[in-house]
């Protein structure tokens, strides 16, 4: 069963995998909710193997993967994320980081973009970053953010990662390769997912304190 946000079941504290390889991911959640009482197991740290992401949409991948990981009887958490390019219709989206080649060379994937993207004057895009919080009685709960914005064309900034040096966030002037990264943590697609899985799944009721 897949519910989006209103009726999320709520965790209660214990143990928690985040179905990623990626170290700097892992710690990165481990930061975010050990205030909530989580104990964060990486599937890396568990042996898990990294399902195909055989889905259409960072949803279906982010679901893919915490489905994958509650084999080990524990609730587990994803995230699948990439740019979305309107006049591409979607493109490179949830091929994002295939779109940089087994080298993961983000310049070439930039140019792609700009090539795909030729003379088009639309150069709108956004960032999307989809979680699932899944368990292993089959209950998924799936939140997701986005970020919208333009394409530039050089690349610009050497800050971030994959396709930030050509985004410049709406309301902005610069790239997210060139923000100070706790500004784009505070206005990015990740931030603005796990504010909704927070608020759902591990903040304590409005009114209920934080104690206990
Ligand atoms: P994944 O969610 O770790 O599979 O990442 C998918 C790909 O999307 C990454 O390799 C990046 O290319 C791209 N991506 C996701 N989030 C960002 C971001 O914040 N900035 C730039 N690129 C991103």
């Amino acid at each position: 069963m897949i519910s989006r946000e209103s009726k999320a079941r709520k965790f209660a504290g214990g143990r928690l995998v985040i179905a990623s390889h990626n170290l700097g991911k892992v710690g990165e959640i481990n930061d975010l909710l050990s205030p909530y009482g989580v104990e964060v197991v990486s599937a890396g740290d568990l042996g898990l193997d990294e399902p195909e992401e055989t889905g259409q949409t960072f949803a279906e991948n982010a679901e893919i993967k915490a489905r994958a990981a509650t084999q080990t009887g524990l609730p587990a958490l994803a995230d699948d994320s990439g740019l979305a390019v309107e006049a591409l219709d979607g493109a490179p989206g949830v091929l994002s980081a295939r779109w940089a080649g087994p080298d993961k060379d983000f310049r070439f994937a930039m140019q792609k973009v700009e090539e795909a993207l030729a003379d088009q004057p639309n150069r709108d895009a956004h960032f999307a970053c989809a979680l699932a919080l899944c368990w292993p009685d089959g209950h998924c709960d799936l939140f997701e953010g986005t970020v919208f914005g333009r394409l530039v064309w050089p690349p610009r900034g050497e800050r971030g990662f994959g396709y930030d040096p050509m985004f410049v966030p709406l309301g902005y002037d610069i790239t997210f390769g060139e923000m100070d990264p706790s500004n784009k943590h505070q206005i990015s697609h990740r931030a603005d997912a796990f504010r909704k899985l927070v608020d759902a799944c591990f903040a304590a009721p409005s009114g209920d304190g934080a104690s206990n």
